[in-house]
C-alpha cells in the first residue's frame, strides 16, 4: 500500500477509479449510416439523424452490440438480457440534437473485472459497468483555416453518433502505478478483442481520472477530484501523481477537498480547476422513447463470444509454461497480439520455444521499433517469422554464429532472400574446410614468436589470446573446438 508525503508530512492513502470510453471498430455510426471515418472533410460523414434534425428516428447497429458483448464477456461482465438506452440532456454546440442517447439505469452489463499485476500479485480491479452510448462532435478552438477569422470556433460533426463504450471502474486502485497497469491491461483487451483500436492519442480510447486521498487505509473514501480526458497513459499516471500530492498539501494546510473536475496541464505539469460540483450538471435523465429495450437473445450472445480470441493474461500464462520463458519475455510477447502471433509462428516452424523468445523480444523487436512497424503490424514486419525461423535454425544447429545470425538478419531486413542463401553468399557458415583452418592457425603460431615463447615459459593464459586471433582471422566462422585442437597441435611443435 503506498502512502505519500506532503511537505508538511500528512501521509495519504490515495483512491483512485477510472472511466474509459472506447470508441467501437464499427464502420458506421450506432443510430444512423454515417460512415466511421478518419480525416474526412469535415461534417461530411453526416445525415439528419446524427445531425438531430426533427421528425428522425435512430436505428440501433447490431455490430456496436456484438462488439461491446464482446469486451463485456472478455472482462467476465454479468450481461443483462434487456436493457435500455436513455437521454442525458445537456447543451452544448458539439451535441446537435441536445442530448446524447446512453444508458444510465439498466446498462447491458454491469461487474466484471481487469487484472493486473503488482508488487504483491495479481489484483482484480472491479467493474462497476459497461454501457454503450454515442460520441459527440468536436469543438476546433484554433482554426486551420484562412478564411475563418481568429477567436471563432468551428465544429465537426462527424464524431456525433460514432458509438462508444463506457467501462466505469470500482474505486479500487492505489495508486497511479496501479491506474497505469489498468490502464495498459484494458488498451491490450479491447485490441486483442477487436472491439477498439486503443488509440489515446487519437481519442479513441479516453480516460477520465477520479482521484481522492484518505489519511489512513481503512478510512471512508474521501471526497473525490475527476480529471477529464488526458490523452496518454503516461500522462494519466503524472496527472494522478500531481492530483495526490495536490490533496496532500491541501489537507496538510487543513483545508477540504472540494468535489470538482479538474483538467490536466502538460505544459505546467499540474491539474487546474475547470468545474466544481455547483456547476455540475444535472442530466434529467430519462428513458429515450426512439428506442425500444435492448433485448440479448442466446445466439446473440453466443456470437460475441464466439469471436473470442484467447486473452492476453491467459495467453502469457500459455507461453511461459510451454516454452519456460521469463516472465518479462512472456509479457512483451503478449503485449500486442500479433507480436504473440508472430512469435507462435516462428515456434511452429521448428524453433525451440526460448530461443524463438530471445530473437522476437531482442532482435527482431528491436529492428521493428528501428523501422517504425508497431507490435501491432508485426505480421506486416519485412523479415516474416518464417524467414525469422529460417536463420533461427542455422543458429540453433551451429552452422553459424549468434553474432553471424544478427548481421544475416540486418541482411533480410531489405531483401525476400532466405538466410540460408545469405549465410551461403557471405561466406558466414561455419569453416568446414580443415586445411584452411590449419593453414590459419599455423600463420598465427608462426607470425608471433614473443607469445609462443610466452606460452612455452608456462603462460598459459596465453593460450585464449591465440584462440582469439584464429577466430578473428576467420571471420568467427571456424569452430572453437577445432580451433583449440588444431592450436594446441601446433603450439606443442612450434620450436624451440
Ligand atoms: P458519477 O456518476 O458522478 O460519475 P460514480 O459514483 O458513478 O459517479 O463514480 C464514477 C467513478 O468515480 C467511478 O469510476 C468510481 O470508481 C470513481 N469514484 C467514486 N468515488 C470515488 C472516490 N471517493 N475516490 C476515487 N474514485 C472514486
Ligand atoms: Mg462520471
Ligand atoms: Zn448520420
Amino acid at each position: 500500500m503506498s502512502a505519500v508525503e506532503s511537505p508538511r508530512k500528512i501521509e495519504v492513502f490515495p483512491v483512485i477509479g477510472l472511466e474509459v470510453h472506447a470508441q467501437l471498430l464499427t464502420r458506421s455510426k450506432i443510430f444512423c449510416g454515417c460512415p466511421v471515418t478518419v480525416g474526412a472533410p469535415p461534417n461530411s460523414a453526416t445525415c439528419p439523424v446524427c445531425l438531430g434534425f426533427p421528425g428522425t428516428l435512430p436505428v440501433l447497429n447490431r455490430e456496436a452490440v456484438t462488439l461491446a458483448l464482446r469486451l463485456a464477456l472478455a472482462a467476465g461482465a454479468t450481461l443483462h438480457r434487456e436493457s435500455q438506452f436513455a437521454r442525458k440532456n445537456y447543451f452544448y454546440p458539439d451535441l446537435p440534437k441536445g442530448y446524447q442517447i446512453s444508458q444510465y439505469d439498466r446498462p447491458f452489463s454491469t461487474g466484471g473485472s481487469i487484472a493486473i499485476d503488482t508488487p504483491e500479485g495479481e489484483k482484480a480491479i472491479r467493474l462497476v459497468r459497461i454501457h454503450l452510448e454515442e460520441d459527440a462532435g468536436k469543438l476546433l478552438h484554433d482554426t486551420p483555416y484562412d478564411d475563418v477569422p481568429e477567436n471563432v470556433s468551428l465544429v465537426d460533426w462527424n464524431r456525433a453518433g460514432v458509438p462508444l463504450v463506457e467501462i466505469v471502474g470500482e474505486p479500487d486502485l492505489r495508486s497511479a502505478e496501479e491506474a497505469a497497469s489498468y490502464l495498459t491491461e484494458l488498451r491490450r483487451l479491447v485490441r486483442y478483442t477487436g472491439v477498439c483500436d486503443g488509440d489515446m492519442e487519437k481519442g479513441s480510447l479516453r480516460c477520465d481520472a477520479n482521484v481522492s486521498v484518505r489519511t489512513s487505509p481503512t478510512a471512508p473514501l474521501g471526497t473525490r477530484v475527476e480529471i477529464k480526458n488526458v490523452n496518454s497513459i503516461r500522462f494519466v499516471a503524472k496527472a494522478i501523481e500531481h492530483e495526490i500530492e495536490r490533496q496532500a498539501q491541501s489537507l496538510a494546510r487543513g483545508e477540504a477537498i472540494v468535489q470538482e473536475t479538474r483538467l490536466w496541464d502538460e505544459k505546467g505539469g499540474r491539474t487546474v480547476s475547470m468545474r466544481s460540483k455547483e456547476e455540475a450538471h444535472d442530466y434529467r435523465y430519462f428513458p429515450e422513447p426512439d428506442l425500444g429495450l435492448l433485448v440479448l437473445d442466446e445466439k446473440w450472445i453466443a456470437e460475441a463470444r464466439g469471436a473470442l480470441p484467447e486473452l492476453p493474461r491467459r495467453r502469457r500464462e500459455r507461453l511461459a509454461t510451454a516454452h519456460g520463458l521469463a516472465p518479462q519475455d512472456a509479457d512483451t510477447l503478449v503485449s500486442a497480439r500479433e507480436l504473440a502471433d508472430y512469435y507462435e509462428r516462428v515456434v511452429a516452424a521448428g524453433v525451440p520455444g526460448r530461443l524463438a523468445a530471445n530473437w522476437v523480444t531482442g532482435e527482431a523487436l528491436r529492428w521493428m521499433k528501428e523501422r517504425r512497424v508497431s507490435t501491432e503490424q508485426a505480421l506486416s514486419f519485412s523479415v516474416s517469422p518464417e524467414r525469422l525461423a529460417g536463420l533461427l535454425k542455422l543458429v540453433e544447429s551451429g552452422e553459424i554464429s549468434a553474432a553471424s545470425g544478427k548481421d544475416v538478419l540486418v541482411a533480410m531486413l531489405d531483401s525476400s532472400t532466405e538466410a540460408a542463401a545469405i549465410v551461403a553468399e557471405k561466406g558466414l557458415g561455419r569453416m568446414r574446410d580443415t586445411g584452411a583452418l590449419e593453414a590459419a592457425v599455423a600463420e598465427i603460431v608462426a607470425g608471433n614468436p614473443s607469445q609462443v615463447a610466452l606460452f612455452k615459459s608456462g603462460k598459459t593464459q596465453t593460450f585464449g589470446w591465440f584462440v582469439g586471433q584464429v577466430m578473428k582471422k576467420t571471420g568467427g566462422r571456424a569452430d572453437p573446438a577445432a580451433v583449440r585442437e588444431a592450436l594446441t597441435r601446433a603450439l606443442e611443435s612450434a620450436g624451440p
